[in-house]
């Protein structure tokens, strides 16, 4: 098998956001490979714990993806505060062809397009990949679980997640892939006081998630229990109609959220005012009016620091993006664009931004508390990534080893999955694969 096959194999995603297949990134014709290891969030530390602990393993891992889609750069990017952790500066040679790259403590520098243009000063065309500027981005723990793979056969069985917020200590540990939150939070001694909810991913861009029904994923980069009355918490309750319905009626056309917008001041045709200016009957007739929200990142920026009027040009734009989704519509820009030359001086620093979400007081840099494996029962969801679902090959009562393959990939775009404890097995209305351990 060649790596691209072996990632496959390995079912790796890119362990944030959406969960792209990360073999399917693994195109001929770039010259760098940018690892993004700038944990954009607040609060977040599970990059920096596993720089700190699996250094040679990511290195390796990189190394990897150089040598077999042979790229002769790649730059390991962190933010100034983990390189000061890390001891390491900028332009330090880690490995053959791998530079340490430090980006500036700015919000939001996890964005593919903006660490694309810090790290390399390059700007992918709007809605194009970054393949076409010559760029393909891994996260840090995608390069872990690629070496991972490459030296011990085992797929990717382990999350590493930050777990964090208004509890007396955050800590970084590494679970099974399906392992429910609520186990986890029982053996750590966290509970969760009333009206305070948890939030799977950053402060800014996670989800509020049920800690009763919700399992860790391959994208759960972090847990944070959140108190209700903070910025960061009641962006998520937001009403995409009753947003709307303000912005029309209370906007000023300040541009404000336009000039702070970070896809805007990188030379992006997006303009948030605009958006909220646009009345969304006419937007569902023609939706091709709005084609520029899918160039919206969903950083938050315009919707909780750069509006003084209470509006959520996010929640209007989140609107426009479904209904282009629905109607299978997205901008793809054939122009060069440039950066603003005011871009410099409107970038919103880390701890701003984590003033403005509400979240300071929460900050403590987590520690690694080590592996924890030992959970009677884990839940594998057969989405966990873009593209089609996992295929289950056992059945209901199978007995399985943690390792052994329990969906195949489906057709196109998708990935295998398995089992991350040992245990038997029921297939859960085609959603998900259940395994609880036998005494
Ligand atoms: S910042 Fe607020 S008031 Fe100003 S244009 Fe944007 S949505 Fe309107
Ligand atoms: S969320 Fe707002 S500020 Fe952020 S990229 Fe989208 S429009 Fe711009």
């Amino acid at each position: 098998m060649n790596l691209k096959e072996i990632m496959k194999e390995a079912g790796i995603v890119g362990s944030g956001g959406a969960g792209f297949p990360s073999y399917a990134k693994l195109a001929d014709g770039a010259d760098t490979l940018v690892v993004n290891g700038a944990e954009c969030e607040p609060l977040l530390y599970t990059d920096y714990v596993l720089l700190q602990k699996e250094m040679p393993m990511v290195l390796a891992g990189i190394q990897a993806v150089l040598d077999f889609a042979k790229i002769p750069q790649g730059l390991l990017c962190v933010k100034d505060h983990t390189a000061k952790r890390l001891r390491l500066t900028d332009g330090t040679r880690l490995a053959d062809r791998i530079r340490l790259k430090v980006l500036p403590d700015v919000y939001p520098m996890g964005d593919e397009i903006s660490l694309i243009y810090q790290a390399t000063g390059r700007v992918v065309k709007p809605g194009n990949l970054p393949i076409t500027a010559g760029v393909i981005v891994y996260n840090v723990e995608t390069l872990y679980n690629v070496a991972v793979m490459l030296k011990t056969s085992t797929p990717v069985l382990l999350k590493w997640v930050t777990v964090a917020g208004d509890i007396p200590e955050a800590f970084v540990v590494k679970v099974p892939v399906g392992t429910p939150v609520s186990d986890l939070f029982d053996k750590h001694s966290i509970t969760i006081p009333e009206e305070y909810v948890v939030i799977d991913g950053g402060p800014s861009m996670g989800k509020v998630i049920n800690p009763d029904s919700a399992v860790v994923t391959k994208t759960t980069k972090s847990l944070l229990i959140l108190p209700p009355n903070i910025p960061a918490v009641e962006s998520k309750f937001l009403d995409g109609d009753k947003s709307i319905a303000r912005a029309e009626t209370a906007c000023c056309q300040c541009t404000r959220c336009t000039d702070m917008c970070p896809r805007y001041l990188l030379g992006y045709p997006l303009e948030p005012h605009k958006m909220v200016r646009t009345a969304k009957g006419a937007a569902t007739v023609m939706p091709e009016m709005v084609l520029s929200a899918t160039l919206c990142c969903g950083c938050g920026i315009c919707e909780t620091l750069a509006c003084c009027q209470g509006i959520s040009p996010r929640a209007v734009i989140n609107e426009y993006k479904a209904l282009l989704a629905k109607n299978k519509m997205r901008y793809v820009g054939t122009e060069e664009v440039y950066p603003a030359p005011e871009r410099e001086y409107r970038m919103v620093p880390s701890t701003r931004w984590e003033s403005v979400l509400g979240v300071a007081r929460f900050d403590k840099v987590a520690k690694y508390v080590g592996e924890d494996t030992a959970y009677n029962r884990v839940e594998i969801y057969l989405r966990q990534h873009i593209g089609a679902p996992s295929v289950p090959c056992v059945a209901d009562g199978d007995m399985v080893k943690k390792g052994d393959k329990i969906a195949e990939s489906g057709e196109g775009l998708s990935l295998p999955q398995y089992a991350t404890i040992d245990g038997r097995v029921t297939v859960y209305e085609g959603i998900k694969i259940i395994i609880d351990k036998v005494e």
